[in-house]
């Protein structure tokens, strides 16, 4: 049901230490499930995690943190297609603030440059944007819910067997909020590398890790869910690790003189860029 992860994801140390650690079956993580997944799911939460512990290591090394054990694919399934309510995903509507995001992040491209890459779209909120606004938009979407939903809006897929056989590459990609939920990286970065050529834009967001206080809640630690947590260095070194740098600063700075994008968007990549987990990056 769980496997266990006893080294670092990112510097592969085997320096950690447990920083939190509850049985799945406490009452706690009950109550957690039961108002996140409903009480109709509880039962077999329980049997599929019963034997296990909710349990978070920290690399004192890098500060990487992350679930020891790692849910096997029958229960990530069942998580991502059956527990996960769809109709409370679709709930999250777009706001304003996104669309002036979207926007800013599209601006960065080249006039010629028009192919978009939802990574993990969900509901689809950036490739729907990208669509309307004429772009060549596609979207990578592990539950098949998802993809459903996403094929009846006109979003062209692609799916996890095509990605070694596609011929289309990138010009940016946007991954947010997906990088938590992976249990291993490796074939994350090899789709990355297949999908992306020099300068593609990447863009990626997760929680960034705070302080460890009551972790069995929606947030950086949330069971199950969220097997991984970084903070802005330790997620810059993964990226570097695999052919990607933050996003020279002077190409941001070229679309405000071009007055495609406004001057507080580079005040606010800047401060992301330094402080953040949600960064810009562009490949080698
Ligand atoms: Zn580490």
């Amino acid at each position: 049901m769980f496997y266990e992860q006893n080294i670092c994801k990112i510097c592969k140390s085997n320096k950690n230490e447990t920083i939190y650690k509850l049985p799945f079956k406490d009452d706690k993580l009950k109550t957690f499930f039961k108002k996140f997944y409903g009480e109709k799911n509880l039962d077999e939460i329980y049997s599929l995690t019963k034997n296990h512990d909710f349990e978070i290591l920290n690399c004192t090394k890098c500060q990487f943190k992350w679930q020891k054990f790692i849910p096997e694919k029958l229960i990530l399934n069942k998580l991502y297609n059956d527990w996960i309510s769809f109709d409370d995903s679709l709930k999250k509507k777009n706001n304003l603030n996104e669309e002036y995001f979207f926007t800013s992040l599209l601006n960065l491209l080249d006039t010629n440059s028009v192919n978009t890459l939802d990574y993990g779209a969900g509901v689809g909120s950036f490739c729907n944007f990208a669509k309307k606004k004429g772009f060549n938009s596609y979207a990578f979407e592990f539950s098949s819910k998802k993809v459903k939903f996403l094929e009846s809006k006109k979003i062209k897929i692609i799916n996890d067997s095509e990605i070694k056989d596609t011929k289309i590459k990138f010009d940016l990609i946007y991954i947010n909020q997906v990088l938590e939920h992976l249990e291993k990286f490796d074939e994350f970065f090899e789709n990355l590398n297949m999908l992306s050529k020099k300068f593609t834009v990447i863009y990626i967001s997760v929680p960034n890790t705070k302080k460890l206080k009551d972790p069995v809640k929606k947030g950086p630690y949330q069971p199950l869910e969220h097997l991984n947590s970084f903070n802005n260095s330790n997620l810059k070194e993964l990226f570097s690790m695999n052919n990607f740098q933050t996003i020279s600063i002077y190409r941001i700075f070229k679309t405000v003189l071009k007055k495609k994008n406004f001057p507080s968007f580079l005040i606010k990549r800047i401060f992301n860029q330094i402080y953040t987990t949600s960064i810009l990056f562009e490949k080698n």
